[in-house]
């Protein structure tokens, strides 16, 4: 569920320095765009020493939390005005707080990922920086996120999406001209799904979440070439569209969509296949839109 907060409860909740404090950070223009990361508002800001400190902030048993860099310890008794800046930015994009969103310290990792970010944590920012650059340079998805945590890119605007679009339906149609191999289609498939993983890299919003759920109708259209062909490619077929699954349950797990909303527009898009849809399979989104929503897409 979402809810709306105002600027009053925030400005009663902490103590009147913290608050113009906030304010001035806002107005400064070091705070990043803000985006939703698990329910809650999350951005970073420079702190002025040559990087930047990330925030997030989210309605947590129906009171604010926070998670900044400046307090690494966790618990903030008092919200720190780093905080409260990224509330009152959220504010003015009517942001949609979730009534109960998950803190990024409380986001399962992965035990291996675990051990070796602990060990990365020991090296000199110097060495951790080329190391990070000299993979981002071959790698687009490590790029972009690169960019993305630095602030230098925010959510995707209507123009890239509009050239991505293009790309992905670029891809396909070239696909299934003349006299086109199963392989093609497959490669297109390949292509395809590297675009998209390259976008979940970024902030996720709407304008990114729709081309998304358009490179999942493209790939059903595309797919369905195959059904008269070999049925040894089927596996692989399944790969890809597995793979573009689980960037838009990604997508809808970062941006909250509501259960109904989200059952809704699932419905709609597997209802554009012909055949198969590779977002139809309604247990995969059993956290999102709970047994009753699973149910409601499996009717
Ligand atoms: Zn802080």
């Amino acid at each position: 569920m979402a809810v709306r907060l105002d600027l009053d409860a925030v400005r009663d909740a902490v103590a009147a320095t913290t608050f113009e404090e906030a304010e001035k950070l806002v107005a400064s223009g070091r705070l990043s765009e803000i985006v939703a990361v698990g329910g809650g508002a999350a951005a970073s800001i420079d702190n002025g020493a040559g990087s930047r400190d990330e925030v997030w902030v989210g309605v947590v048993a129906k009171a604010f939390t926070a998670e900044c860099d400046c307090c690494p310890d966790g618990d903030q008794d008092e919200l720190c005005a780093h905080a409260v800046a990224v509330i009152v930015a959220a504010l003015q994009d009517d942001f949609l707080w979730s009534s109960a969103a998950t803190p990024p310290s409380q986001e399962t990792v992965d035990p291996k990922v675990q051990r070796l970010a602990d060990i990365a944590a020991t090296l000199s920012v110097r060495r951790l920086s080329t190391m990070v650059a000299e993979h981002a340079v071959t790698d687009r998805r490590l790029e972009t996120r690169l960019l993305a945590y630095a602030g230098k890119l925010g959510p995707l605007d209507e123009v890239e999406a509009a050239e991505v679009r293009r790309t992905i339906d670029n891809l396909a149609s070239e696909a299934t001209v003349g006299d086109w191999q199963v392989h093609d289609v497959l490669q297109a498939g390949r292509w395809i799904v590297d675009e998209l993983e390259v976008l979940v890299q970024r902030p996720v919003n709407e304008t990114a979440l729709s081309l998304v759920e358009h490179a999942a109708v493209v790939w059903d259209e595309l797919v369905s070439n195959l059904y008269d062909a070999d049925a040894s490619y089927t596996e692989e077929a399944d790969e890809t569209g597995d793979a573009v699954r689980a960037v838009h349950i990604r997508m809808c797990h970062e941006l909250q969509l509501a259960p109904d909303d989200l059952v809704e527009r699932l419905r709609s898009l597997i209802g554009e296949a012909d055949v198969t849809a590779c977002l139809d399979e309604p247990e995969d989104y059993l956290h999102l839109v709970g047994a009753a929503g699973v149910a409601a897409l499996c009717r």
